[in-house]
């Protein structure tokens, strides 16, 4: 017997666990991978350290993950801020800071952004539902300003059409952003180092982690979740309580649906259906830098597969991650709901991604500087992950607070405001506030 059991050592999982540690529970934490980290780990390819998504961490050092790290008391990790960012717009790269210049976008960007700075936590709930398109309709007429906030909500949310983001939800990103004075930033040694910092934590505060130890099934007696069976003997363990952190709709592998109340299986089904969004991952190893500020580059419509294109060089803010006089470039292109993607497709769609990064830039020797590109053709690389869309509309989310006694959720996928990394932490905050309360 155990006091508390968490599924997954993803960003969620590791947080809930180091939090609860903390607060004296004695926690074991489960995972089914070798790795820690999840979706934001980082892997060993060719000697250069890879995320496995294109990972940049909203907020930097003011990003909630290193707050849980530094309250728990963890190994701090540092966050290289961003200095700027390039937008590839009307067909040139520019600097953010050159966008816009000093006249009268300028002034409109200011008065909105003035706007958004005093707004309270209520005012921007009460936009949740409304397209962030619209509420910068009502207040934007330059065209200039609205096509930076576009290209800035769409950076924020990875969707690039502002019709589909919930102005709530991008105003308070906004609010992250001008509070913190930081944009983002990228942490030494790669994300895993989040992980990394916060179960050496949880260790040393006498919990457990077992790595490559799947859970098979949780144990529900009388809407009460009892115990887990695990691992390839089905060893059980019984626990008071449980903290799920895999997407929500996975918990139905562990627990048959019908243990649930119908419109708590109707709400998660919703979610799975309409959530998923495939992104192609590109990576390259490079010989010499494509460009050198600490900035990423936002390309809003491709010229080949007309989508969106994050692309950075993790290795301009930390040379931890690379071998000796080598560069890492690295990106990602939302395509399109994943329930509709083919492998076929995908491959198309991946070779595509990495034609149009050559188009994109002409003028740099890619045969002379490139070391290598992603193999498109290996699945783990090109399923490159998951966006979640209902991270956007944070209250579609279901709480954290599961309608099984005892079992709790936490990650992207549950409530949590924010975007990226923040919405899983701040989800596993919210279950530990509720665990608290009721111990
Ligand atoms: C391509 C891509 C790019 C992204 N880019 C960014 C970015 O730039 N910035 C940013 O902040 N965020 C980014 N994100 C989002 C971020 O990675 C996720 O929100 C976050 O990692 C989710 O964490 P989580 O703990 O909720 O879930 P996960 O990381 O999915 O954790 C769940 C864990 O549960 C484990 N598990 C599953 N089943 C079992 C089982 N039966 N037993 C035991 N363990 C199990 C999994 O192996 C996993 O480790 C990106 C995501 C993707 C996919």
């Amino acid at each position: 017997m155990v006091d508390v059991i968490v599924i997954g050592a993803g960003i969620a999982g590791l947080s809930a666990a180091a939090l609860l540690a903390k607060a004296g529970f004695e926690v074991a934490v489960f995972e089914k991978s070798q790795f820690l980290g999840g979706r934001a780990t980082t892997l060993n390819m060719n000697d250069y350290l890879i995320d496995f998504g294109s990972h940049i961490c909203p907020s930097g050092q003011e990003s909630d993950v290193c707050k849980v790290i530094q309250f728990v008391g963890a190994r701090e990790v540092k966050v290289y801020p961003f200095e700027d960012m390039l937008i590839y717009f009307k067909e040139k790269l520019k600097k953010e800071s050159q966008m816009i210049g000093s006249g009268a976008p300028k002034k409109a960007v200011d008065r909105v952004y003035s706007e958004i700075s005093t707004m309270t936590f209520e005012q921007t709930e009460a936009l949740d539902n409304v397209t962030f398109k619209n509420w910068i309709e009502e207040r934007v007429d330059n065209e200039e300003a609205k096509e930076f906030f576009f290209i800035h909500s769409y950076i924020m949310t990875s969707l690039g059409d502002p019709n589909e983001q919930s102005a709530g939800c991008v105003i308070r990103r906004f609010q992250d952003w001008i509070r913190s004075g930081i944009r983002a930033g990228y942490p030494e040694g790669g994300f895993i180092s989040f992980s990394n910092s916060l179960a050496e934590r949880i260790e040393a505060l006498g919990g457990k982690i077992y790595r490559s130890t799947s859970i098979k099934k949780v144990i529900v007696e009388n809407k009460e979740v009892k115990k887990i069976i695990y691992g390839k003997e089905n060893k059980e363990v019984s626990s008071k309580i449980i903290i799920s952190s895999l997407p929500v709709w996975e918990n139905f592998k562990l627990i048959p649906e019908d243990e649930f109340p119908v419109w708590f299986v109707k709400r998660v089904r919703y979610l799975e259906d309409e959530s998923y969004f495939a992104g192609i991952g590109l990576v390259a190893g490079l010989n010499e830098p494509l460009y050198t500020e600490k900035a990423y580059i936002s390309v809003l419509d491709t010229p080949i597969n007309h989508t969106t294109l994050q692309l950075w060089q993790p290795s301009n803010f930390t040379r931890s991650i690379v071998p000796p006089g080598k560069h890492l470039l690295t990106g990602g292109q939302i395509v399109e709901p994943y329930h509709s993607m083919t492998r076929k497709k995908m491959n198309f769609l991946a070779k595509n991604s990495i034609n149009e990064i050559l188009e994109l830039f002409p003028d740099y020797d890619w045969e002379k500087n490139c070391d290598w590109f992603q193999n498109p053709v290996l699945p783990k690389r090109l399923i490159d992950g998951v966006h979640r869309r209902p991270y956007q509309v944070w209250k579609a989310k279901p709480d954290v607070v599961s309608p099984l006694k005892n079992l709790y959720f936490c990650g992207d996928t549950v409530k949590g405001t924010g975007c990226g990394i923040d919405a899983p932490v701040r989800s596993a905050k919210l279950a530990v506030n509720a665990i608290l309360r009721k111990s």
